[in-house]
């Protein structure tokens, strides 16, 4: 059972409920971090409980506001984040961060982004999904297993089974059109030579299962303006995309591997089979939501610099949707 119903997120419209559930969201590093147990583990421990309110009709924009999130409330693995609400209508997007407990950057970028107001739309953001993992520097914990390679998890299985699974849940009740997955990997593609592997996909862009043609225009575009912005080294390939688009590096597509791009099923998404247990695949099971996975090169790249540039990619994605 989600934890988290849509109920729950339409109930704030226009209530002003999404005032009282204000939380602070003041950013901790892992290192300082010695209390894994803690309950509230990217973040200041929020006050308040909001009170249950009658919604007798609730409106589809919530009412502006930061709404506190809670995956698999009241269990072990529990996961924080935020849900950002303009209060006005617009796009929904969201972010996952720390996935992978030894992959700074990409948290880093996700608590910065989870302090951003958006001024159409929603915005909700999961810091560190695998917090545990971030709080010991690893990539994960034996006794929680692989998030990315679990999807779409299963709500009775291993941890990162459970963890996948509320995402899922979470994202079908939230409804995101793009979904950011922010991961780092160690050796730039663009340096790769003759190595293959997760360990040489840095500065990649991929775009997951379920994205039209449309969809990758426009992630093109995104991906155009931030390599405009950075030097030639920084610059992002793009994978996913059948055909290249113009003035983007791309990543050849290998039909045997994730990602491929699939046209979205029609009707989407039940009973579509697409290969892949990683966030690539979360098209497949969040309707109309286009999952993207960014991989920062780790090899000579200061984290800060990491996590500036995947907060570049997150706000002109942000922007080009007008959602800032
Ligand atoms: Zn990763």
């Amino acid at each position: 059972m989600s934890s988290v119903s849509r109920r729950r997120f339409l109930a704030l419209a226009g209530s002003g409920l999404g005032a009282a559930a204000l939380v602070g969201c003041t950013a901790t590093h892992a290192a300082e971090r010695t209390d894994a147990a803690a309950p509230f583990p990217w973040g200041a421990t929020p006050t308040g409980t909001p009170t249950p309110v009658p919604t007798p009709a609730p409106t589809p924009v919530p009412a502006r506001g930061r709404e506190l999130v809670t995956l698999l409330k009241d269990t072990p693995w529990a996961v924080e984040g935020i849900a950002i609400h303009s209060g006005k209508p617009g796009p929904r997007v969201m972010v996952l961060g720390g996935v992978h407990g030894n992959e700074p950057g990409g948290w880093f970028a996700a608590e910065a982004i989870a302090d951003w107001q958006v001024e159409r739309g929603s915005l909700l953001v999961l810091p560190r999904v695998n917090w545990r993992s971030a709080a010991v520097v690893e990539r994960t914990l034996p006794e929680i297993g692989d998030i990315n390679r679990a999807y779409p998890g299963n709500a009775t299985g291993a941890p990162a089974q459970k963890i996948a699974n509320a995402i899922i849940e979470v994202g079908r009740d939230f409804s995101p059109e793009l979904l950011y997955d922010l991961h780092e990997s160690w050796v730039f593609y663009g340096e790769r030579g003759a190595n293959n592997g997760t360990a040489f996909i840095g500065q990649t862009f991929s775009i997951g299962a379920g994205a039209s043609d449309k969809d990758i225009d426009r992630l093109a575009n995104v991906v155009r303006t931030v390599n405009g912005q950075i030097s030639s080294r920084e610059e992002f390939y793009m994978r996913g995309a059948a055909t290249p688009r113009p003035g983007v590096q791309v990543v050849p597509q290998n039909p045997n591997q994730q990602p491929q791009n699939t046209q979205r099923p029609t009707p989407p998404p039940n009973g579509v089979t697409f290969s892949g247990t990683t966030s690539l695949s979360l098209g497949q099971w969040i309707k109309r939501c286009v999952p993207i996975l960014v991989e920062m090169g780790q090899q000579d790249q200061a984290e800060s610099r990491r996590s500036a540039l995947h907060q570049m990619l997150v706000r002109t994605t942000l922007q080009q949707s007008g959602m800032l």
